[in-house]
């Protein structure tokens, strides 16, 4: 089973890229809070989402 942690001593919350970046909505954008993984099971491993993120922040495991 995918694993997908946000590491948030890296995150920021500013740039939210993963929440708009992600196909299938795996993130949510807690408005002033940062993100949060939402929907894991849907994920198909693509790791757009671990690419693009500035901080680093996005783990992937399976
Ligand atoms: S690996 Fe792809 S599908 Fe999975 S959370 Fe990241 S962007 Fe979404």
């Amino acid at each position: 089973m995918v694993k997908i942690r946000i590491d948030y001593a890296k995150c920021d919350g500013t740039d939210k890229l993963c929440v708009e970046i992600c196909p299938f909505s795996i993130f949510r954008d807690k408005k002033s809070a940062k993100p949060t993984v939402v929907n894991e099971k849907d994920c198909i491993l693509c790791r757009t989402c671990q690419v693009n993120c500035p901080a680093q922040a996005i783990e992937i495991s399976v």
